[in-house]
């Protein structure tokens, strides 16, 4: 199946996205800044309606656009979004302050490396967490990510197969590609296993797990 075609079909076949996200997407996707594609968009606005999340903790903003989207489809939902690269902080902000409204911000934003902010945050604070950062630290932060999720939350994360290298041995793959396949099959293994989740691993988009922590 080729995805980028399938992806688009997806994205005509779907409601269309509101005029201010569809402004915010055209803008990052024209500037090469890596954004859900559309099958996960449609994952979280089913999710955001289904779930309701009441605090929705993001890991890896860029410039904004999941963050809004959850924003527009959970509107009553606290966000909190987690980004270090300065370039994309500079817009992330100004498309909060645009569309997220600056009166009664939905979304804040915390500037700096998730792997520093995480470990500050509070236990058991969030029933929806997405992670969309650098796929080589997911192994890294799924202890903190178990530990901040309440009991029955749920945790999505993307960009999961690497356009299908994870399911190769390390030695067919770019030999400057095996660290994060060796970390992104870790971490598939452990979300897979890990007794404190019930998980699935969706083979849509780039690769999705989606798991809620086990306890209630
Ligand atoms: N979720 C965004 C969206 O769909 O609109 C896309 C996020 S993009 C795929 C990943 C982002 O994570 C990048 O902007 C990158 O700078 C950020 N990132 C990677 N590692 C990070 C870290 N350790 N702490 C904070 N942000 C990180």
């Amino acid at each position: 199946m080729h995805i980028d075609r399938t992806e688009k079909y997806i994205e005509l076949t779907s409601l269309p996205l509101t005029y201010d996200l569809e402004a915010v997407k055209n803008e990052a996707l024209e500037g090469g800044i890596p954004i859900i594609r559309p099958s996960v968009c449609g994952l979280l606005r089913f999710l955001m309606g289904y779930v309701k999340p009441v605090k929705i903790l993001e890991v890896g903003t860029a410039v904004g656009f999941s963050a809004l989207l959850m924003h527009e489809y959970a509107p009553e939902a606290q966000i909190t979004t987690i980004e270090n690269y300065e370039p994309r902080l500079i817009k992330a902000r100004e498309n909060f302050s645009k569309y997220a409204g600056d009166d009664k911000p939905g979304i804040t934003l915390l500037e700096g490396d998730a792997e520093k902010i995480l470990p500050t945050l509070k236990s058991g604070e969030y029933d929806f967490i997405f992670l969309d950062s650098a796929k080589a630290q997911y192994i890294t932060f799924l202890p903190e990510l178990i530990r901040l999720l309440t009991p029955g939350g749920m945790l999505v994360s993307d960009n999961c197969l690497q356009d299908g290298d994870v399911i190769e041995s390390r030695y067919a793959v770019r030999r400057r590609d095996r660290t994060i396949h060796d970390r992104m099959r870790m971490y598939l293994s452990e979300v897979a296993s890990n007794p404190q989740l019930k998980s699935a691993i969706l083979p849509m988009a780039d690769g999705v797990t989606i798991s809620y922590k086990a306890g209630e």
